[in-house]
């Protein structure tokens, strides 16, 4: 399958046409982004250390029953994956505070959700990623109630299958952003599954092994990356 016309050219990958109507092709780059976009860097490895990644939990998550819009890994940074119409909304799902959480709510980082919890973001970029509900998703169109429904189940299920996985390498899933389309009537899981849009932290220490390592000037970003990768066994070369 070959790359025709660039549909979009996102942050993180390029989106391209292929002859089949109902296929895309994304490209993972290096380019790695912060602050919605404000703050863009080149890291080696990334774009082939993602796809990878992404490639081997989508596998995981289909032989759990869970649809995603994964067709076949075609290079070390790209990908084969059925056209979804996207649903603007992100969908979050935390074991454990971090991130805005902490930011929002004043809680402690680490502290443990019980049951873990499930949030909407809309996704635009100008906006900040504002927190939306599922009312407003409704109300503005981007969602029905059963499509909503279905991403919040799915979501929940994907972090059964994950945190099982990751506790395996000795890592905690912290917590993790979905993004669904629709795929002829159904809700179907897109875009991608790597430390770039998730939570990853040693069992032991707690070192974060994830995109954190950018946003917070941590040093050796990818090296975390391949670390999570080589622990739950994801194949690398
Ligand atoms: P961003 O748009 O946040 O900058 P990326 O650089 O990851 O993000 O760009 C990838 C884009 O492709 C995202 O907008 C994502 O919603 C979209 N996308 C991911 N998977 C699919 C798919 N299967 N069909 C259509 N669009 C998709
Ligand atoms: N996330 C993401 N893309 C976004 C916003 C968040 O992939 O545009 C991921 C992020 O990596 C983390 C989870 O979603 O794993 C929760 O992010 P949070 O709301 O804490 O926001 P952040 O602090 O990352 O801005």
């Amino acid at each position: 399958m070959q790359k025709q016309q660039l549909l979009y050219k996102g942050k993180a990958k390029s989106v391209y046409e292929t002859e089949d109507n109902d296929l895309l092709i994304l490209h993972f780059r290096d380019d790695t982004s912060a602050l919605d976009g404000k703050r863009i860097e080149q890291l080696a490895r990334k774009g082939v250390v993602n796809n990878r990644f992404n490639a081997f939990i989508m596998q995981k998550l289909a032989d759990a029953g869970i649809e995603t819009h994964f067709e076949k890994q075609l290079s070390d940074d790209e990908v084969l994956v059925k056209r979804l119409e996207m649903i603007p909304v992100e969908c979050v799902v935390r074991n454990f505070a971090a991130g805005s959480l902490v930011r929002r709510l004043g809680v402690e980082e680490g502290q443990a959700l019980t049951p873990p919890t499930y949030e909407l973001f809309y996704k635009d970029d100008a906006l900040g990623d504002p927190m939306v509900n599922e009312s407003l998703s409704i109300s503005l169109d981007w969602a029905n109630e059963a499509q909503l429904a279905r991403m919040k189940e799915l979501s929940y299920q994907v972090n059964d299958v994950l945190k099982a996985l990751f506790d395996a390498g000795d890592l905690i899933l912290v917590d993790f952003k979905l993004e669904f389309g629709v795929f002829h009537d159904r809700i179907v899981l897109g875009d991608e599954f790597s430390p770039d849009g998730c939570r990853i932290w040693d069992k032991v220490t707690k070192k974060k092994l994830d995109k954190d390592r950018f946003r917070q000037s941590l040093g050796d970003v990818i090296e975390g990356y391949e670390e999570v990768a080589k622990r739950i066994g994801v194949p690398l070369s």
